[in-house]
């Protein structure tokens, strides 16, 4: 699941009544989660063999609005049981160079986050707006891990640019995103010519996301 995705291509469920009382400051708490598995009996049409097909479902439901919130699978092998550090997302974010990074999933399990959206905020991102870029793992041909960098970040996913310079240390991706983002914010013109907003506009985003 690509980075952007992982932190944007998800809504709040919004399933409590506007009046919910245990939804809580975020209007997404409360939930009490359960899961049911299934076993169907299942004939095979070809053979005639009589078995089992194991369904799952997966069951939110609020007891102060009565809100439920309901999923079903034909296949119980649909429900995954995962956690933050396979997901990159949710995981603590690691302060760098003045910035903060928020991890995005690994390319194989255990070997730490493949790629990481860069911020002035320790929150995640809210929207692309709060991404001042994307620092991502690059393998030499001889082996040497080294990183990659791109500068900000559009709307439905996309960096605004990005260099072919490979940085040893994350630290110095990250300075050259920081680098990048000053050049541009100092440059008149810069950005709306192409109608994106002033810098103004989006320093504004950042003190009120
Ligand atoms: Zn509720």
């Amino acid at each position: 699941m690509s980075l952007h995705h992982t932190y944007f291509g998800h809504q709040p469920l919004n399933g409590h009544h506007p009046d919910c009382v245990a939804a809580g400051p975020t209007g997404n708490g409360g939930w009490e989660a359960a899961i049911a598995i299934d076993e169907i009996p299942f004939v095979d049409p070809k053979t005639g063999d009589r078995g089992y097909r194991r369904e799952c479902g997966l069951r939110l439901l609020c007891r102060s609005c009565g809100a439920v919130i309901q999923l079903h699978a034909d296949d119980a092998d649909a429900l995954h049981y995962t956690n933050v550090t396979e997901l990159g997302y949710g995981s603590k974010p690691e302060r760098c160079a003045g910035m903060w990074l928020h991890p995005g999933a690994p390319l194989l399990p255990g070997e730490g986050p493949y790629d990481y959206y860069v911020t002035d905020s320790p929150h995640p991102p809210a929207d692309e707006s709060q991404v001042a870029g994307v620092i991502s793992r690059f393998v030499t041909k001889r082996g040497a891990k080294q990183w990659l960098a791109a500068y900000g970040q559009r709307q439905g996913g996309g960096a605004i640019s990005r260099t072919d310079e490979h940085f040893k240390t994350k630290a110095a991706a990250v300075k050259w995103i920081t680098a990048t983002r000053a050049a541009a914010e100092s440059t008149p013109d810069s950005g709306t010519a192409s109608g994106d907003p002033a810098p103004e506009a989006a320093d504004q985003a950042h003190i009120n996301p």
